[in-house]
């Protein structure tokens, strides 16, 4: 998965209304709310329906915004479901994610003052894979699901 360096990243599936299927509505996101994209699949259907499956990187504020001009255009879109999981042998127990994680997912033991990563309660926000400096935790995206 590509690194973005504007801070925010999602992966969506859009599907477009055959009478939106032509317009350059992704060129204008990118342009007028400065998201960058990565087109991972893209097909229209018999019914010319579109469907396009985007890597999407940008500051948070205007994803939202650009998200909502899709919507407003018509398009349907479905963010695809992502898992967190943590490279074990990577992470060096710094605590850093731990200030980050809303739901304690991620916690310092006391005793060894090792971090401590419990997938059960993990929400997959995607904070602790922005703040962690050896990039140990890792956003696993189910693209099975948006086909
Ligand atoms: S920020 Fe990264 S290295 Fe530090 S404790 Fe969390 S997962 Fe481990
Ligand atoms: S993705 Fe969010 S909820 Fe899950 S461990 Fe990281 S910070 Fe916590």
């Amino acid at each position: 998965m590509a690194d973005c360096l504007k801070g925010y990243r999602k992966i969506v599936l859009l599907t477009f209304p055959p009478e939106v299927s032509g317009n350059p509505v992704v060129c204008v996101i990118a342009k007028k709310y400065d998201i960058s994209f990565s087109i991972l699949q893209a097909q229209i259907t018999p019914r010319k329906e579109g469907h396009m499956t985007l890597e999407l990187c940008g500051p948070e504020e205007n994803y939202k915004l650009a998200m909502a001009y899709l919507q407003e255009q018509g398009v349907r879109i479905t963010p695809a479901a992502e898992t967190i999981s943590r490279d074990d042998d990577s992470c060096v127990h710094c605590g850093m994610c731990t200030a980050m994680c809303p739901n304690d997912s991620l916690s310092l033991d006391p005793v060894t003052r090792r971090v401590l990563f419990d997938s059960e309660r993990c929400t997959a926000c995607g904070m602790c894979t922005r703040v962690c400096p050896v990039k140990a935790m890792h956003a696993d995206v189910d693209m099975e699901q948006l086909h």
